[in-house]
């Protein structure tokens, strides 16, 4: 282990949520975001019209700003990244939102700021409400864009302008919105430091790609931090050096080295996978968003095994998301990967609060109206979906995954409806591709488990999600924090599933991957791979690690391990027999604690 930095007493050592990993360290640079101010409560009817024509001008200056924004973008980021600044412009045409604040200036007679932030507040309190933190995000970006139609509205112009310092610097504010980071050259900025900010959220996601250490939910920026302080920002840790001592500062140095010889031991690693006896393994990544796939390729990913489509459905609250939406980031998606495998999972919105699907999936979705039931109760939304998806295969490797599986039935409905529209497509584009689009199927229903031979006579390949397979097999809802120690995948249950769909696919020649959390671990991935698994598809930050594992690791003994570990009736003895046989497995992936602090 690298040596740890140490406390500083005049400095301050902040703790919050790594985002983005890495370090970096450089000046501090407040985004200062000021509470809107509300130049008048009440218009009188008379001034209403005028305030009207104010609103439009801002709008429409708003509108510019974004599209100059956008461009530099384009520079900076390139060209995959800029459509990001497309969802600030969407929410800016977004009517019902714009009806509602016209409405309150119209009919309300509130000033125009305060019709724009009540309106906003009116929306930001049911994002607050979602589950899902992904959705919860996009309430960020829809503050964002309130901030700069009100900057537009008062005299303070455009909320930032281009920054001069050409020293490394570090974002500081309780929120650091798009437009702020666009204001700096990318490799100038070597953190962020804020208050808010989520794990999804399209700031965060920059940051993965850009190799910029991001923590967030530190609550103690105001006061704490001013403009110009010297700061250390260790994104994997979640810490925040302000005014470092010397001593940190070397050490600082000392980690940074370290990190960058690890990242290019491992990051250069872009051969495809083998253990020390031979067996091919391929490691994939689960992304979210399309832009993810460039992290995951740099981290090394050999293809995208699980592209959770849910976040495609975000950009419309109200209703199903336009085909051109998504056709559009079909297509990057497709552009990005090329001939690699990307495999796009159909529309799983489960207990994820979006306004919409949980109309639509009543009461209990977990159990209930979810994943391919969803899909098949409302064949106009699947088909639009595996519309879009057919039309961007022209541009790549993309293939279908339908989620929560529970009979071959399903698979084989689904598969007439993809044949259709793949005629339709090609009877209206004249886009005729060599075979027809793979169709996989996802098993984490256990009786899917059961019923796998029949599903596998119907599918081009399976793929285990094992967070919903331990959930459903052993009754542990996944979510449960108190239930976390039940939630083992080293159960002889979980064990017997998993090796079956191994055995059942090879058995009738397909493919099967394992896209849940635990491909992600080393000791399982060790597992699967024994049980006869050869695509694991993962977070793309774990790639590099198991990649390294699976290079030292030797397929026979595994499978011999495999063999004994399927005779065990308990978890204990499974748990020992792991303990006892295969200690430098068992430790690997826990975390240490904070590089930051000696204990
Ligand atoms: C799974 O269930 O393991 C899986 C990969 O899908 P999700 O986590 O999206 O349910
Ligand atoms: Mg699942």
């Amino acid at each position: 282990m690298v040596e740890q930095l140490q406390r500083n007493e005049s400095g301050r050592r902040l703790v919050g949520t790594p985002l983005s990993p890495g370090i970096g360290a450089g000046r501090a640079y407040r985004i200062e975001q000021h509470a809107p101010d509300f130049h008048r409560l009440y218009l009188s009817p008379a001034e209403a019209p005028r305030e009207l024509e104010r609103l439009q001008e801002a709008l429409t200056k708003s509108r510019e700003q974004l599209v100059r924004i956008k461009k530099r973008f384009e520079q900076q980021l390139g060209k995959e990244h800029s459509y990001i600044i497309d969802a600030h412009r969407l929410i800016l045409e977004d009517q019902e939102f714009l009806d509602q604040i016209r409405s309150k200036i119209r009919d309300h007679l509130y000033g125009p700021e305060r019709a724009v932030w009540e309106a906003t507040e009116e929306w930001l309190a049911v994002y607050r409400t979602l589950t899902d933190p992904f959705f919860r995000d996009r309430g960020s970006d829809l503050e964002e864009v309130a901030r700069r139609i009100v900057a537009n509205l008062g005299e303070s112009g455009p909320p930032r302008q281009e920054e001069q310092s050409s020293e490394d610097l570090i974002l500081v504010g309780p929120e650091i919105g798009l437009s702020d980071l666009a204001s700096f050259p990318l490799a100038q900025v070597k953190g962020l430091v804020s208050t808010r900010g989520g794990q999804t959220s399209h700031i965060t996601i920059i940051a993965r790609v850009h190799r910029i250490p991001a923590v967030s939910g530190v609550q103690e920026v105001e006061g704490n931090i001013r403009t110009g302080d010297e700061m250390i920002v260790d994104g994997s840790e979640g810490v925040v050096l302000v005014q470092p001592s010397a001593g940190e500062r070397r050490d600082f140095q000392v980690l940074l080295r370290e990190e960058q010889r690890r990242s290019s031991e491992l990051e250069g690693d872009f051969r495809p996978s083998s253990t020390a006896d031979g067996r091919v393994v391929s490691v994939l990544a689960n992304t979210d968003m399309e832009d993810e796939a460039t992290v995951a390729f740099g981290l090394g990913a050999e293809g995208i095994g699980l592209f959770r489509s849910e976040f495609v459905y975000m950009g419309e609250m109200s209703g199903p998301v336009r085909f051109e939406d998504q056709l559009s980031i079909y297509r990057r998606l497709a552009r990005l990967t090329g001939p690699r495998p990307a495999v796009i999972r159909t529309l799983d919105m489960g207990t994820e609060d979006h306004p919409y699907f949980t109309r639509l999936a009543g009461e209990g979705p977990v159990l209930g109206l979810r994943g391919i039931r969803l899909s098949l109760d409302r064949p106009q939304l699947f088909r639009d979906q595996a519309r879009a998806i057919v039309s961007a295969r022209r541009e790549g490797n993309l293939r279908i995954l339908l989620p929560m599986i529970s009979s071959a039935d399903e698979l084989v409905t689904a598969r007439e409806l993809i044949r259709d529209v793949e005629r339709e497509v090609s009877e209206k584009t004249g886009f005729e591709p060599e075979s027809p689009i793979q169709v996989g199927a996802m098993i984490e229903v256990p009786s899917a488990v059961l019923v796998l031979d029949g599903i596998c006579r119907h599918a081009d390949f399976v793929s285990v999600g094992s967070n919903d397979l331990i959930q459903f097999t052993l009754a542990v809802d996944r979510s449960s924090d108190l239930l976390s120690p039940l939630f083992n995948p080293l159960h002889p249950a979980i064990l017997k599933s998993l090796e079956r769909v191994a055995r059942v696919a090879s058995r009738n020649r397909i493919p099967a991957y394992v896209c849940g959390e635990v491909a992600a671990q080393p000791l399982y991935a060790y597992l699967l791979i024994g049980m006869g698994f050869q695509r694991l598809s993962m977070n793309p930050f774990a790639i590099p690690t198991v990649k390294k594992r699976i290079r030292e690791m030797v397929y026979e003994e595994a499978r011999e391990r495999i063999r004994e570990l399927l005779r065990f009736s308990t978890i204990q003895e499974v748990e020992q027999y792991v303990k006892r046989e295969m200690p430098s497995w068992e430790t690997v992936g826990q975390r240490s604690g904070s590089r930051f602090v000696k204990s």
